[in-house]
């Protein structure tokens, strides 16, 4: 069975002081939280401090990208075996900010989370079309090519390290959340696909979460979903109290 995962992607937000102080009050609201993985990404600067007040939790420390080399002169850039070494389990790979307005691409994005699952991480690793793109019907060839783009040679092992998140650009930090339906309905052709590219052992051992303006409110509907196996939050992660709400979904 595929084990849920929540994961609070904090975006640019939060001071050194502020990210520790609000992982201290997440830590005893989530301390019961059974059979869910629980993942929150800060910034960089707050990775090391974060992950120390986490130390000992059920609470895992993600990065919101990292670089393909491990060293060398790149200036500005962070190897994902830094990111272990700060206490990181997971990173976010592909965004949607990312490829908007940093130029990611599908290549990046394959190279990217090669070098973190060499690393030891798991690659939380993001797709999802504009609004644009669905209303022109052009939602599952989208999805399809940033999958085998961003996939592409990977191993059994390697997507053993994987997570896709779906995130359909036009929810995130919107409020516009994709339905039930509409959401179950891209996470059974995204199966669907790994199923037909990598087996069906590897597609139902895949979890997929959805993210795009996931709340306390409409988590139990999404979650309820055969194929969406949890979600990536933003907005609703930033307070203790509503990601604990979305972390406790099942209770
Ligand atoms: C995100 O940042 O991945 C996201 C889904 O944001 P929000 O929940 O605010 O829409």
């Amino acid at each position: 069975m595929r084990t849920p995962l929540i994961a609070g992607n904090w975006k640019l937000f939060k001071t050194i002081g502020e990210a520790t102080a609000m992982v201290g009050e997440l830590k005893p609201l989530v301390a019961a939280a059974k059979g869910v993985e629980i993942v929150v990404a800060p910034v960089f600067t707050a990775l090391s401090k974060v992950a120390d007040t986490l130390t000992g939790s059920n609470i895992h420390v993600s990065a919101q990208d990292c670089y393909w080399e491990e060293e060398g002169a790149f200036t500005g850039e962070v190897a994902p075996k830094l990111l272990k070494d700060a206490g990181c389990s997971h990173v976010i790979i592909g965004h949607s900010e990312r490829r908007q307005y940093f130029g990611e691409s599908d290549e990046t994005v394959n190279r990217k989370a090669t070098a973190a699952i060499a690393a030891g991480l798991t690659a939380i690793v993001c797709v999802g079309e504009t609004l644009a793109e669905r209303e022109s019907d052009r939602t599952f060839s989208v999805i399809e090519t940033q999958i085998l783009g961003g996939l592409s040679g990977f191993t059994a092992e390697q997507l053993a390290r994987t997570v896709i998140a779906y995130e359909p650009v036009w929810a995130i930090g919107t409020g516009k959340t994709a339905s039930d339906a509409q959401a179950q309905d891209v996470h059974a052709f995204i199966r669907g696909l790994m199923a037909k590219q990598f087996g069906q052992a590897v597609a139902e051992a895949l979890r997929i979460l959805y993210g795009g303006s996931v709340k306390p409110d409409n988590v139990k509907g999404l979650m309820s979903q055969t194929d969406i196996d949890g979600a990536l939050v933003g907005g609703a992660s930033l307070k203790a109290d509503s990601f604990a709400a979305i972390v406790n979904f099942a209770s």
